[in-house]
């Protein structure tokens, strides 16, 4: 009884301890998900508009920025 209580404690770290080395592929996937953005002149990959903008006044002040629809059509 103990032992198979043990085995079954045991198999249940395991998982846990696989679930927490292993790089989830959600986490890549919202990773992804979370840059949409690139900056057209150096490909910077940017999480959201706002920084895009940002980075378009930091990087390349002399640059147009880019209006928010141009990069959602080209994803
Ligand atoms: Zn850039």
């Amino acid at each position: 009884m103990a032992r198979g209580l043990q085995k079954q404690q045991a198999r249940a770290n395991a998982e846990k301890r696989a679930a927490a080395n292993a790089p989830p592929k959600s986490q890549l996937k919202a990773m992804v998900a979370g840059n949409q953005f690139k900056c057209p002149k150096c490909m910077l990959m940017i999480a959201n508009y706002k920084l895009v903008v940002q980075h378009m006044e930091a990087k390349h002040p002399k640059e147009p920025v880019p209006t928010e629809e141009s990069f959602s059509v080209a994803k």
